[in-house]
């Protein structure tokens, strides 16, 4: 059975250019609720961790490089089905094929700077909610 839950971060690009507030403002618009909310920057080491399972790629010195330059924006969100519903929602991974009207096309940069990121599955959610949330921070 689908989870209700997912995790997200609204990435530093799109955290610096002051889209933090548009961005969670469509996010509740389409019925996600925010059960967790932070600004935090990642040392390269935690970027490392998080995106370990990208590890041996091409793109992931410059990934981590990127998402250890300025603070993000971490959130845990609910909604039926809300893995798969917010990946639907933000829109493809490079903004330039995202659909028109989708976060990463309104305020994605490039293919790496797609303005948010989304869990890819319930159990990542999971991995990812806790990786920076404790119980106290969480509703
Ligand atoms: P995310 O995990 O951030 O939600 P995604 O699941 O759509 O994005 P992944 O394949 O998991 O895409 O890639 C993780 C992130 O790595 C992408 O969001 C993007 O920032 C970056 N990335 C992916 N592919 C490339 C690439 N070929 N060149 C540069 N950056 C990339
Ligand atoms: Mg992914």
């Amino acid at each position: 059975m689908a989870g209700n839950q997912t995790f997200t971060m609204i990435k530093p690009t799109a955290v610096r250019k002051n889209f933090t507030g548009a961005i969670i403002k469509m996010i509740n618009e389409a019925g996600f609720e925010i059960r967790a909310l932070k600004l935090v920057r990642l040392s390269r080491d935690q970027a490392a961790s998080f995106y370990a399972v990208h590890e041996g790629k091409p793109f992931y010195d410059s990934l981590i490089e990127f998402m250890s330059l300025g603070p993000i924006v971490a959130m845990i969100l609910e909604k039926e089905n809300a893995v798969e519903a917010f990946r639907n929602f933000i829109g493809a991974t490079n903004p330039e094929n995202a659909a028109e009207g989708t976060i990463r096309k309104l305020y994605g940069t490039d293919l790496q700077q797609n303005a948010v990121h989304g869990s890819d599955s319930d159990e990542n959610a999971v991995i990812e909610s806790d990786f920076f949330f404790s119980k106290m921070e969480r509703f």
